[in-house]
């Protein structure tokens, strides 16, 4: 695998449950040391997706490969290279936090001094010097979560899958999550988030694609995705009405509140359109305040998915078939 080659490649994956139709042709490519987030409603198909990429499930149709290993011919090379923590906790709530970490390290066949020196150096990492010793179970959300984490980074995996990493966890703990997936990209590890929480993929995700009914409706950055739903505007400001005046002849399509002073544009929230907008300007006019404003992830899911009252032709359909 070449520095250059996708941490994962999926393409044209299909996989059924009975009749029902699950993912219907999914395909995507995520970049080494990176962090790609799929959302989707409930149901609409991640645990399946992360399921199959990390061996556990096996699909109908469709070519994927994982660090560089094709799932068909090579999947324990793929179970060698990744790593999942899912839903469901892998620790051992009776052991604690030094004891959970060294099973793993045990599993991957450490030895006895590396499996103890990556222990300590994870306990630290992961901010849990002061619990190492406590059982697992006494532990609240967010440190199990972290001790979690660290377990699955015992055998220094290339890709880890994360599946809703943050359910459940209060703010604070949600914080402290995204703090460590971005260090994990630091030190080249790729990843493969699910969530529900859209300003978690906003945050975290270097790319977001949006699972709807078995198929990919986008996929993108998020702001490209933003700029697929209507809502994007720019308001500029003035504290001289003479300026007020000749921007709204200079642009025509502008909303104008004249009690605030500002004149409104529809743009696609891209620097390109800022730009153009302000270029339009007469020179000698002064503007006093800009803001913009972008839809937020909401508004994309809302308009993407059935789970929204929106309608999905409020999109730009040119912009999805990308
Ligand atoms: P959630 O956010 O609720 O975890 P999800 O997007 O991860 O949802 P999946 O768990 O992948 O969704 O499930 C997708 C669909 O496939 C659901 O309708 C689920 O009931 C169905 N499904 C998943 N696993 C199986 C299975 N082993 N047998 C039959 N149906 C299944």
């Amino acid at each position: 695998m070449t520095p250059d080659d996708p941490a994962i490649a999926v393409t044209d994956l299909v996989k059924r449950y009975g009749n029902r139709t699950v993912l219907d042709g999914i395909g995507f490519h995520v970049a080494r040391g990176t962090v790609f987030a799929l959302l989707g409603a409930n149901g609409a198909g991640k645990t399946t997706t992360v399921d199959i990429l990390s061996t556990l499930t096996p699909p109908d149709r469709g070519n994927v490969s994982v660090a560089g290993h094709d799932l068909r011919e090579a999947p324990q090379h793929i179970l060698r290279a990744i790593s999942l923590t899912g839903q469901y906790s892998a620790v051992d709530k009776i052991l604690t936090g030094t004891e959970n970490l060294h099973l793993m390290a045990d599993l991957h066949h450490l030895g006895k001094g590396e499996g103890r020196r990556r222990t300590t150096e994870l306990i630290e990492r992961f901010d849990l010097e002061n619990a190492a010793h406590r059982r697992a179970g006494t532990y609240s959300g967010g440190m199990a979560r972290r001790l979690d984490i660290a377990m699955s980074l015992v055998g220094h995996p290339e890709v880890l899958f994360l599946d809703e990493p943050t359910t459940g966890l209060d703010p604070r703990s949600r914080q402290e999550m995204w703090t460590i997936v971005g260090e994990l990209t630091r030190d080249g590890v790729t990843v493969f988030l699910t969530t529900q929480y859209l300003d978690e993929a906003d945050e975290l995700a270097d790319r977001i694609a949006v699972l709807d009914h078995g198929r990919i409706a986008a996929e993108g950055t998020a702001a490209e995705l933003k700029r697929l739903v209507p809502g994007g505007h720019i308001e500029l400001g003035f504290d001289d009405p003479g300026d007020f005046e000749r921007v709204v002849r200079d642009l025509p399509n502008g909303n104008r509140n004249e009690d605030k002073l500002t004149v409104e544009v529809d743009t696609d929230g891209s620097v390109a359109s800022l730009k153009s907008v302000l270029d339009s300007l007469d020179p000698s006019v002064t503007v006093d305040r800009i803001e913009i404003h972008t839809p937020t992830l909401d508004d994309v899911f809302f308009a993407l998915t059935d789970t929204g009252a929106v309608n999905a032709n409020e999109v730009s359909r040119e912009a999805i078939a990308r």
